[in-house]
């Protein structure tokens, strides 16, 4: 009893040093180690590294303006809409999809190939928003990497090349894990986001089934954590029927996101 007293005393004080904040998705107060005007520093130093190697970006303006203007829709929609956001198209194989703090987002052409509509894309899109409003990729990085580090590369002018390169930092970035708990507010926010967007929320459920069937060896950031597959689908299922049965209107898109992304990919 006494120790969890003391615990707590003591994670009021570190609140208090260091700064909680209330996580928008979840309504909780979340210890945080880094203000969150920090994250936009991180994430405009890392993208371009990520995007260096992950490939570069697709060099077609009508696939990226067509991502880019999915993933605003969602944004703009979400519990952040003044961040700035920005969804790029990265031309690697792998299936994959990531977020950096602060707003930018990647999709893979490995796993653009495997969607067929925009209501998927915007699944996609939306879990990583999701993942950027509640700062989990925030915590992530401070907890898997270390946010000495990080800001270290941040803030001087020279990269800590003695302990890790920029490089491998990035790598440690791409390969981020999660929380079973962040994934699951980051599937249940995210289908609030793209419902509330406009689009079908079957497209989560579509996408989810999709990545069960994936064999790669690189891990896709939203299985990291393997929440049990049946459970994820049970739980977005459950959301769909209680909360966003009326479907009338909700957008799919089959052909558009065959116009602007699979046959731009195919040229
Ligand atoms: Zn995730």
């Amino acid at each position: 009893m006494r120790k969890k007293l003391a615990l707590l005393i003591l994670g009021l004080f570190f609140c208090l040093f260091t700064g909680c904040a209330v996580n928008p998705i979840t309504g909780e107060e979340e210890l945080m180690l880094f203000p969150e005007e920090q994250d936009i520093a991180i994430g405009r130093q890392y993208a371009p590294e990520i995007e260096k190697q992950m490939g570069g970006r697709i060099p077609d303006p009508v696939l990226q303006n067509y991502v880019d203007s999915v993933g605003q829709n969602v944004a703009r929609v979400s519990h952040k809409p003044y961040l700035e956001y920005s969804f790029v198209a990265l031309n690697d194989k792998s299936v994959n999809a990531f977020a950096l703090p602060g707003g930018a987002v990647f999709v893979t052409k490995g796993m653009l190939e495997k969607l067929d509509s925009e209501a998927q894309l915007a699944a996609i899109l939306s879990h990583e928003v999701t993942h950027i409003v509640a700062r989990d990729v925030s915590n992530a990085m401070s907890n898997q990497i270390g946010i000495n580090l990080l800001l270290s590369a941040v803030t001087s002018e020279k990269t800590p090349q003695s302990i890790l390169t920029i490089a491998d930092l990035t790598q440690q970035i791409v390969g981020l894990k999660y929380s079973r708990k962040d994934e699951m507010e980051a599937d249940l926010g995210g289908l609030h986001y793209m419902v509330k967007a406009g689009y079908n929320p079957h497209g989560m459920v579509e996408t989810m089934q999709m990545l069960q069937n994936q064999n790669q060896i690189r891990p896709i950031e939203f299985l990291s954590s393997h929440p049990s597959p049946e459970n994820r689908i049970a739980y977005l299922m459950e959301a769909i029927q209680t909360k966003y049965y009326n479907l009338a209107g909700l957008k799919i898109a089959k052909e558009d996101y065959y116009q602007s992304v699979l046959s731009q990919l195919n040229k």
